[in-house]
């Protein structure tokens, strides 16, 4: 054994070796998960990004043999060995070994068990979060996150979506609200952007349908299991849209994700031991009005107007299991840019996308008269010249357009059935935590 690597290559990945390969040599390389004695026989178990490996070393290799009691967990190793065919084995063979180098050490004990046989309380775990994510069922959590981000733009992209980027240091608050984050900027304030709710709606007027996953930011208060102060938001606007067609089409996103998912990480959801049951079109649609109904029947103290409460969304999780709509809801608790309804303008053409208890999206048709727009506004107690740089484009033949805005950490939380929202965020960012 040396740790003299030149050529630090490997031919194979763990998830290669199968009977097969048997007889054939391979250069494996990866991290030392376990080291197992049985009487004449050493097993090292090796891991990497796709699975584990047992290399095998008979008392036989005296040299070896003895060697490996120089390795530790975690310890990064290359094997160069041949593949023997052995049904016991897991994957149907095992790696002999005629060489192992040694690329790097690890210290021990490691702050974390990254095997998972001793629990951590999560705080331990984001603490030493790359040992923790090396674990199964952690590496799995984020498989499935990246998975997620690119059945999703693959899909609005054979939909004639747009990518576009925009800019997350900006000058005024997009929404009012007070849950900006400040910053220095050379001699000015700035603001970390909330969202891309502005520059999404300018851009619907050249490229029609565009969509956007980037962080936004948001100074929360409280400490829940679903809000961070750095999200990943799913943006999306189209013009000529009102919210029942972009409604409709977040559903069959969300179908076609799920689906996606239950195909494409079979092996990730039974690491997770997680059943993926894809929702059924269409979702139930339920009014603002209809849902404080029930709520009111249930006991919880909630009058017509006011916002769901974190109890209250606990009270619908246990009503409406899944996916479902919440819609028409009053004008004065939505943002300024959504349009009010003609019939009934103390009701607003929006909607939010549930699943149980928790708030996926929320969408609406835009007002994309600039009058209308001032108006709203001011009633917001907002600054209309705050926001000229945004009135200006509704100049310039704005259309009428429609979108959403889906959080991706809670859209991976429920596909991962995760508890908390910080477990699918890889460094996440709240009110307490600023580090790793
Ligand atoms: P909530 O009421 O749950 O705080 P919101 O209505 O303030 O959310 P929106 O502005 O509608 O959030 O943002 C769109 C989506 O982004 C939300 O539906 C949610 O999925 C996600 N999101 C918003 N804020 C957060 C946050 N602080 N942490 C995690 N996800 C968030
Ligand atoms: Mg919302």
């Amino acid at each position: 054994m040396s740790d003299d690597a030149y050529d630090i290559r490997k031919t194979h990945f763990t998830s290669d070796v199968g009977p097969e390969l048997d007889g054939k040599e391979v250069v494996l390389a990866g991290w030392v998960e376990n080291i197992r004695k049985l009487g004449g026989i050493k097993f090292i178990i090796l891991r990497d990004k796709e699975g584990q490996s047992q290399i095998t070393i008979p008392k036989s290799n005296s040299k070896l043999f003895d060697e490996v009691d120089n390795l530790g967990k975690e310890y990064v190793i290359q094997v160069r060995g041949t593949v023997k065919k052995i049904e016991k084995a897991p994957q149907g063979a095992e790696i002999i070994p005629k060489e192992i180098k040694i690329l790097n050490t690890a210290i021990s004990p490691l702050p974390l068990d990254p095997s998972g046989k001793v629990d951590a309380n999560l705080d331990t775990q984001l603490d030493n979060r790359v040992l923790d994510i090396r674990r199964p069922e952690k590496t799995a959590i984020f498989i499935i996150r990246h998975e997620t981000a690119n059945a999703i733009r693959e899909f609005l992209i054979k939909k004639g979506f747009t990518e576009i980027n925009t800019p997350k240091i900006i000058a005024s608050a997009s929404e009012g609200g007070a849950d900006l984050f400040p910053i220095s900027y050379y001699e000015k304030e700035a603001f970390l952007s909330q969202s891309a709710q502005l520059y999404k709606e300018q851009m619907s007027s050249v490229f029609e349908k565009v969509f956007e996953i980037a962080p936004c930011y948001r100074a929360e208060l409280s400490r829940t299991v679903r809000h961070l102060s750095e999200v990943y938001a799913v943006d999306v606007e189209v013009a000529f849209n009102d919210y029942e067609d972009v409604m409709n089409l977040l559903e069959e996103l969300i179908c076609h994700l799920f689906k996606h998912i239950k195909k494409n990480c079979s092996k990730e959801l039974m690491a997770l031991n997680r059943e993926l049951a894809v929702p059924k079109k269409p979702f139930p649609r339920y009014t603002y009005t209809d849902i404080v109904e029930k709520l009111q029947k249930e006991g919880v103290g909630i009058n017509w107007g006011e916002d769901i409460s974190t109890q209250a969304y606990r009270k619908l999780g246990e009503l409406l299991e899944g996916a479902y709509f919440i819609l028409d809801w009053p004008t004065a608790g939505k943002p300024f840019y959504i349009l009010p309804r003609k019939d009934d303008p103390k009701l607003c053409e929006s909607f939010d996308f549930m699943y149980g208890w928790l708030e996926m999206a929320s969408g609406g048709t835009r007002i994309h008269k600039k009058d209308m727009l001032i108006k709203r506004l001011e009633e917001q107690k907002l600054e209309p010249t705050s926001f000229s740089f945004h009135l200006k484009t509704f100049d310039w033949g704005m259309p009428p357009h429609a979108g959403w805005g889906l959080g991706l950490d809670r859209l991976v939380m429920i596909l991962t059935g995760s508890e908390n929202i910080r477990e699918c965020v890889l460094y996440p960012r709240d009110r307490d935590r600023l580090t790793p």
